[in-house]
């Protein structure tokens, strides 16, 4: 006499986990509108839909926000080094040697000097795109050099973060990192040099958990996830239910960890008006009235002015 026997393993209210969607880097994941390459990469990768914003490159995001022909690439030539002959399903240098092949790039950081609206600034630039934007020695390295680099020629240092965290394959050479990057940022306080960080989709890890969110004013793009874990790890860690903007841009503007969300097309024009008022400036009168009115007295408006006061020695009344 045949039995059924039950095979079924899944539990009906556990929802699968995301399968990867198949569909073209250009088409909107959000509304399917395509694009032509070009076309995106005028528009800035956002898409003119809906405000999607697509993800850039490392080079690509220069392009984006230095003045052209202001970029000198510094350190373009570091590579990692495979001190532990790390293998998983590949080796270790088979990986980068395919991610290089990939992107064009030594490794997820690119770094340099540049003037952003008319001020000369050192930029520092992630690559998902590269081993998904992972931070190892490579990484901590280019950014502690950006640090120093800025503190050298006493210029801002802008960075863009898009990062899925620390390097496994590099194990504690790239924890370490975090804490080699966050003693760099430390460097810049104490040399008084600003640090303007600007956090892209995504921001995770290792890199949100160091340098990506200790800048003297911290940006964050629309939509961009930045936290630690991600909400599917926290959700099923604590069995709670999480709000459905966990770890968002937007959830972080309310909690105060990031001073403002600003559209990729404005990043420029904010950044202009940053680093006029970092740099001893008073364009905090030109705050446009629509900054102000979202920011509020209390927000990144009334940081501004102090921290305006506070480079030109005055004591911050009235
Ligand atoms: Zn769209």
């Amino acid at each position: 006499m045949a039995h059924n026997i039950s095979v079924d393993i899944s539990r009906p209210d556990e929802d699968p986990p995301p399968q990867p969607e198949r569909r073209h880097p250009n088409t909107c994941p959000v509304c399917h509108s395509h694009y032509r390459d070009d076309e995106l990469r005028e528009r800035l990768r956002v898409c003119g839909q809906c405000g999607y914003h697509f993800p850039v490159g490392a080079r690509e995001r220069i392009e984006q926000l230095v003045e052209e022909g202001t970029f000198v690439e510094h350190d373009a030539d570091l590579r990692s080094a495979d001190p532990l002959a790390f293998v998983d399903l590949k080796t270790y240098t088979d990986r980068l040697a395919a991610a290089e092949l990939a992107t064009g790039l030594g490794d997820a950081m690119v770094i340099g000097t540049a003037s952003i609206a008319g001020r000369p600034t050192v930029v520092a630039t992630m690559d998902f795109g590269f081993m998904g934007g992972s931070m190892g020695s490579v990484v901590g390295e280019k950014f502690a050099r950006a640090c120093d680099l800025a503190i050298a020629h006493d210029v801002p240092l802008v960075c863009v973060a898009a990062s899925g965290g620390a390097r496994m394959q590099e194990n504690i050479l790239a924890l370490m990192q975090m804490a080699k990057t966050v003693a760099a940022v430390d460097a810049l306080h104490e040399a008084g040099v600003p640090f303007v960080s600007i956090i892209a989709h995504p921001t995770t890890g290792g890199v949100i958990a160091s340098f990506a969110a200790l800048g003297d004013v911290a940006l964050a793009e629309p939509g961009a996830l930045m936290s630690f874990a991600g909400p599917r790890v926290v959700q099923q860690t604590t069995r709670e239910t999480l709000p459905d903007d966990f770890g968002l841009a937007e959830a972080n503007l309310r909690l105060g960890h990031v001073d403002e969300v600003v559209p990729r097309t404005e990043l420029v024009e904010r950044l202009r008006l940053l680093l006029g008022v970092l740099g001893g400036e008073p364009h905090v009168e030109e705050v446009p009235e629509e900054v102000a009115a979202t920011n509020g007295a209390g927000g990144p408006l009334g940081r501004l002015r102090h921290l305006w006061r506070f480079r030109r020695g005055d004591d911050g009344q009235g």
